[in-house]
């Protein structure tokens, strides 16, 4: 899949100011938004990817000299990095059990923000169900610290990232929402000096991981939802929730269509021409396939229920594409049978065509 461009996505030309770019991103925000009825959730995000990107004067200046790609837009082919989602679970699951005094007069109470991470499952486990791992950095206080972070001894300071407010708040133009602040994860101080151990983070090294299953028949970037293990809340709000979205990589037989699978299936000309049984590969062994004579390419034939396996049990279709090979580099004699072939059947395949232009034209009809 090749990159949205996001002046596309929002509808807008390249030379659009700030400000038209703006109105653009918050009528089709509104429009799409997945609270909305008939909202779309893939559409809003690939808006709000599009803003992202046409809002940032860096990211739009990267984007116009060809430079940069819009995230996600990669499909199946987003690699997966499991340290990524460490440092993004470690920054963000690392909750506020070690909040310590001087949280009560913290923020008011809020929802933590949902996250999202990514897995890729191969074509099989896809249509198996099968269960993810997900690294989760320990929930318990760093030993040497206790949880604050901070080299045993050094002085704390205000967190310059959120001013000691412990939030910061992310606005996009159409909302404002407010989080943990990130660097002091809702403290509002930080320690001057880092603590070896826990690297400043506050927790045990080490930690657990989180199984999260994946039912079968999951198609290429279907998410699911993990709840409550997103961002932790603001002021004994509750938790986000996790969104694992799932990357399937692409069979080297089987492409998914629906719930149906689609194989393109070889013929040779004369299989074509004379039709007859072939054995065709399915998801767990072979069948016989019957052609009949004079099976044109292109023409698909169906095996009920092979397919991808839907929910409530049931399962797709497995449809084979016919594309018949035209040998090419023939032998004299096979060039002799040909034609021989040729004249046997004395077709005249664009005759209907031609009179159809004919007549098409106005022109006479010659007779
Ligand atoms: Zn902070
Ligand atoms: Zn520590």
């Amino acid at each position: 899949m090749a990159a949205a461009d996001p002046y596309k996505t929002l509808g807008v030309e390249r030379s659009a100011s700030p400000e038209a770019i703006k109105k653009a991103y918050r009528a089709l925000a509104r429009k799409h938004h997945p609270d909305n009825s008939g909202g779309d959730e893939n559409r809003f995000k690939e808006i709000q990817g599009a803003y992202d990107i046409l809002s940032d004067p860096e990211k739009k200046a990267a984007f116009d000299r060809g430079g940069f790609q819009m995230p996600g837009a990669g499909g199946a082919g987003v690699p997966f990095d499991m340290s990524d989602l460490s440092d993004l679970l470690g920054s963000f699951l690392g909750g506020r059990r070690g909040a310590g005094p001087g949280s009560r007069s913290g923020p008011a109470p809020a929802r933590g923000r949902d996250l999202e991470t990514q897995v890729r499952i191969s074509f099989a486990q896809s249509l198996d169900g099968t269960e993810v791992s997900l690294p989760v950095p320990s929930q318990d206080p760093c030993p040497d610290c206790r949880g604050t972070g901070g080299r045993p001894g050094s002085a704390m300071t205000t967190c310059p990232e959120c001013s000691g407010q412990g939030v910061t708040v992310q606005s996009d133009g159409l909302f404002s929402t407010q989080m943990p602040c990130p660097k002091c994860r809702g403290v509002g101080r930080v320690p001057k000096d880092p603590c070896p151990t826990c690297r400043g983070t506050g927790r045990r090294p080490g930690g657990s991981s989180l199984r999260v299953k994946v039912p079968s028949g999951i198609r290429d970037g279907g998410r699911i939802k993990v709840g409550g293990r997103g961002e932790p809340g603001v002021g004994n709000g509750p938790r986000g929730d996790l969104y694992v979205v799932v990357h399937v990589a692409p069979s080297q037989v089987f492409v998914r269509k629906g719930d149906n699978l689609e194989i393109e299936l070889p013929i040779s000309v004369s299989e074509a021409l004379l039709g007859g049984e072939v054995r065709v590969p399915t998801l767990d062994g072979t069948k016989t396939l019957r052609l009949a004579a004079g099976t044109r390419n292109g023409t698909v034939q169906r095996l009920k229920e092979l397919g991808a396996p839907k929910s409530g049990g049931k399962r797709g279709d497995l449809h084979y594409r016919i594309a018949i090979e035209i040998p090419k580099d023939l032998t004299a004699e096979q060039k002799d049978l040909a034609e021989k072939l040729g004249a046997s059947l004395d077709q005249d395949p664009r005759a209907e065509l031609l009179k159809r232009a004919e007549r098409l034209r106005g022109a006479p009809a010659s007779g």
